[in-house]
């Protein structure tokens, strides 16, 4: 076995390591001694055999490596970690891909089903020669298929068709794909099958001699200007044919491409050469030619195709295209282990390669075709997830998913049941963030309370969330009233909006109308999340500055209620900017000389004194706060009046001790009464003199230094 591959490797003119392949292949050949295929070959002949399909893609050392060894983890003593010892981590990395995708669950469902397990594939195999080693590996599986039973041979040649082939033709692998194909569909519908074939022998003769005489008709034409061409007899691809006649509805006389030829020649310029050749010597079909070189298909194919009649009117399909075109054509994205300058040089830059010279373009700057190969990595599916149910189902779900997504994907009786989940049969947080291939196991109770309300916030997918809030929406309306009060109330307060329950309305009422809402569906749609406290705050903020803005002008009626001590006071203020300007100081602050004021331009009372960090001042909204002007006390001398209530214990003496106190500090008292409050204690009133914030500061101090008083506050004027 060993020669076999050693002669398959020496044959690509590739440097490989071969001292390296030896000591792979010896190490698996001993791994499954004793081991059989079904065959009855010794095992070892599928590795050999898998590394050399590789070998003919131009794979370098460690997929060869890999290859030899992809099946020894999982069937033998074989450990990972022995092998990166032994070969390095690199291969190591590629045994560990090639046997976790051999774990991928397979059940033909839908075509959904089956796209999401190409994409998995290439999600999952973070490094493309996995899937080339996984594609060699299928491939050696069924060209041996005949050696299994029936149904194992349905099975995989189902799983080949619709997995596997479609995979190739993605990688622009033609020639494994036309291979795969056509081996599956021999074991799919083996009459279908043996009917192209029978047919297909019959129309041989013809065929050679249209091909030879085409080929003969040709090179005299050609060959004169001393091109070297290669025309070749195009073998046959039986599924093609297969799917024309029984999906196309076709008997196979009207089949076109039956009879085919391939020209490869070294420049485009050749190509389009030739093509004009062959219309010059045959009559071509028309609508039948197509420019595959300007316009490359999806995955990198390029040629010229035409149909034309030939000898005795059969039609013939002719391909043409370069070497280069050639190569990717047959061997797709794993041409480029070999002929990474090729088509993907400057020449072609404008080509559409679609998605794989995407990914092709971010490896552009590495030199070396290993190194090329090494750092490629497939992130095309970055933003997914794939997981598992426990029978097998794959769910795509977005990058960050949890157990909630997952069980809300399947159903929202199962979301809204869930009481706990297992990944890969551990038991999980519902926060989990799940990975590639987790098999996902939720866990449902008929006694579940439903959703939590922070499921919101952890699930990922707008379609959990959409179901969870449904669910709150429908079975807890009085919950939801409840906290989205309390949440309400919270928020406003954090965003220093103090209003009384009864203003609350006032600052709701346009939301209300705008979205038609009762007040209960409003406090209900804030508690079930459909709607967020964050989208409404600044609407809620507007209102709110609305409110204390016309307190500001509220002020202007209270002019009438100034005390004489209040204008007196009033006059002792500068308004800058403003001279001589009628000033009286605001009720809902009642500034004293040495507080900081700021000014607020009324409609027609002058100016009203607040102190800066007065509510009405702070809260008011931008087009209020554009009529706020500075302000200063000019002279901070000259008594004026203040009230003081205290509150103490019921006692004899008590007034006694405030007069006396306020006489040591000769204070000059207006007023001072008392009366028993319904608690028993005693409400002291007085009303004196001060000369500024600070002398009344200290006269607040002393007093509430007195044996038995609780408080002693500066009440309104
Ligand atoms: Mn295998």
């Amino acid at each position: 076995m060993l020669e076999i591959l050693m002669k398959a490797l020496r044959a690509n003119g590739i440097k490989y390591d071969f001292e390296k392949i030896e000591r792979a292949y010896r190490l698996a050949e001993e791994a499954h001694k004793g081991q059989k295929r079904e065959s009855g070959d010794d095992y070892i002949s599928h590795p050999v055999n898998v590394a050399v399909i590789l070998s003919e893609y131009g794979s370098d050392t460690e997929a060869i490596v890999a290859a030899l060894l992809h099946d020894t983890v999982e069937d033998t003593d074989v450990a990972l970690s022995e092998l990166k010892k032994s070969f390095g981590r690199e291969v190591a990395e590629l045994v560990d891909g090639v046997t976790k995708l051999g774990k991928i669950p397979y059940s033909s469902k839908e075509e959904q089903q089956i796209e999401t397990l190409r994409k998995m594939f290439l999600a999952m195999a973070k490094d493309i020669r996995v899937i080339l080693i996984k594609l060699a590996d299928r491939l050696h599986n069924v060209r041996t298929l005949q050696y299994r039973s029936p149904e194992k041979q349905r099975s995989v040649a189902l799983e080949t068709m619709e997995v596997y082939a479609p995979l190739a033709h993605r990688l622009g692998m033609q020639r494994m794909k036309h291979e795969l194909e056509d081996l599956s569909i021999k074991y799919l519908d083996n009459y279908g099958y043996n009917h192209i074939v029978e047919q297909m022998a019959n129309c041989k003769e013809i065929g050679n001699n249209l091909f030879s005489s085409v080929k003969r008709q040709i090179r005299n034409r050609l060959e004169i200007g001393g091109k070297t061409i290669h025309i070749e007899s195009r073998v046959k691809h039986i599924y093609s044919i297969y799917r024309k006649m029984y999906m196309g509805n076709k008997d196979f006389s009207e089949i076109y491409d039956l009879y085919a030829i391939r020209i490869i020649v070294d420049t485009v310029t050749d190509c389009y050469n030739v093509l004009g050749v062959i219309h010059d010597l045959f009559k071509p079909i028309p609508g039948r030619f197509k420019d595959y070189i300007s316009t490359p298909k999806q995955n990198m194919y390029q040629s010229l195709h035409t149909t034309v009649i030939g000898k005795e009117g059969i039609p013939l399909e002719v391909q043409i295209r370069t070497w280069d075109m050639h190569n990717t054509a047959e061997l797709g994205i794993a041409a480029h282990w070999k002929y990474k300058s090729g088509i993907f040089g400057k020449s072609d830059a404008d080509a559409k390669l679609g998605w794989v010279r995407e990914f092709l373009e971010i490896q552009k700057d590495s030199t070396e075709p290993e190194e090329f190969f090494r750092t490629f990595k497939i992130d095309f599916f970055a933003d997914e997830v794939f997981v598992f149910t426990p029978s097998g189902d794959v769910i795509t779900l977005p990058l960050g998913a949890t157990p909630i997504d997952f069980a809300y994907r399947i159903h929202s009786d199962i979301g809204n049941k869930m009481v706990s989940a297992r990944v890969g049969g551990k038991p999980v947080e519902f926060s989990f963030q799940l990975s590639n291939g987790d098999i996902v196991e939720i866990t449902t109770s008929a006694a579940s309370s439903g959703p939590k309300r922070d499921w919101l916030k952890i699930a990922k997918t707008s379609e959990a969330r959409t179901k969870i809030r449904q669910w709150f929406k429908r079975e807890c309306r009085e919950e939801n009233i409840k906290t989205a009060k309390e949440e309400l109330d919270k928020e406003l307060r954090r965003n220093g909006i103090f209003v009384k329950d009864n203003e609350k309305i006032i600052l709701y009422t346009p939301i209300l109308e705008k979205m038609n809402l009762s007040l209960d569906e409003f406090y209900n749609s804030i508690g079930y999340g459909g709607l967020y406290i964050s989208k409404i705050m600044p609407r809620l903020k507007d209102e709110y500055n609305k409110l204390r803005g016309s307190e500001l002008e509220a002020e202007e009626l209270t002019v009438a209620s100034q005390t004489k001590q209040s204008k007196k006071l009033a006059q002792n203020i500068v308004v800058e900017g403003v001279s001589d300007c009628l000033t009286r100081l605001a009720k809902c602050c009642s500034p004293l000389p040495g507080d900081d004021i700021v000014g607020f331009i009324t409609r027609g009372y002058g100016v009203s004194i607040h102190k800066a960090d007065c509510p009405n001042v702070i809260n008011c909204s931008d087009d209020t706060a554009e009529r706020l002007v500075r302000a200063r006390w000019d002279s901070e001398k000259g008594d004026f009046t203040v009230n003081i209530a205290i509150i103490g214990e019921n006692r004899i003496g008590l007034m006694a001790d405030i007069s006396s106190q306020l006489a040591a500090m000769r204070i000059n008292i207006h007023n001072l009464s008392a009366r028993e409050q319904k608690d028993g204690s005693t409400l002291t009133l007085l009303t004196i003199d001060v000369n500024s914030a600070e002398h009344l500061q200290l006269i607040l101090n002393k007093l509430s230094r007195i044996s038995g008083v609780y408080s002693v506050e500066r009440s309104g004027n």
